[in-house]
């Protein structure tokens, strides 16, 4: 099954990619990894991506897309992948569709998963970290035992600045402004699903398996 998956920061895209890639057994491409991977490797388009983020400038389409050909390419592909991080654009959409169409392959789905933003504002913001030991918890979800302390080490429980409000609201903009056009194009090509992401993590995988036709809890 070869698949896209979208959503806003903090709307547990991570945890449902982890657990669909073993599920439906197709590699997991994660642009963000794969960056990593071509850089350490040397690749031609990994030095490219480099030079473009040692100068504190964002990788044009054309290095990004040239890595997800690459990897695309691999055997490992044919039957299927869960692709993450990309596309962000409706150019890099159109990119993706053509590179498919050369391999002889189709999108089967897109799996959009939603939540209200001000929950994920709830969710972004309520991370304390412990200064001492790196221990994470959610003062709603995962709540220390003492508000201030941690659990493990007696540590002092502190908020990671890109974890205020502010912040997490900006990102939010940008997320939505940036994929509002690419949500529309893929509702045009009959292959959006919209998954409900404000439920238990077992609830949103039943409802995506739903949607996909296949039992994945
Ligand atoms: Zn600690």
């Amino acid at each position: 099954m070869k698949l896209l998956l979208m959503g806003p920061p903090g709307a547990g895209k991570g945890t449902q990619a982890e657990v669909l890639t073993k599920r439906l057994q197709v590699p997991h491409i994660s642009t963000g990894d794969m960056f990593r991977k071509a850089i350490k490797e040397g690749t031609e388009l990994g030095k490219k991506a480099k030079q473009f983020m040692d100068e504190g400038k964002l990788v044009p389409d054309e290095v990004t897309v040239g890595i997800i050909q690459e990897r695309l390419a691999e055997s490992d592909c044919k039957n299927g992948f869960l692709l993450d991080g990309f596309p962000r654009t409706v150019a890099q959409a159109e990119a993706l569709s053509k590179i498919l169409n050369d391999f002889d392959m189709l999108l089967d789905a897109v799996v959009n998963i939603q939540v209200p933003r001000e929950n994920l504002i709830e969710r972004l913001t309520g991370r304390r970290i412990c200064r001492n030991c790196g221990a994470t918890y959610h003062i709603v979800f995962n709540p220390p035992s003492n508000s201030v302390k941690c659990d493990v080490c007696g540590g002092e429980l502190y908020q990671r600045s890109d974890d205020n409000e502010e912040t997490v609201a900006n990102r939010l903009d940008v997320y939505e402004k940036q994929t509002a056009p690419l949500v529309q194009y893929y509702e045009q090509q009959n292959v959006l699903n919209n998954i409900n992401g404000d439920q238990e993590i077992k609830e949103v995988l039943k409802e995506i398996g739903e949607r996909l036709g296949r039992d994945l809890v």
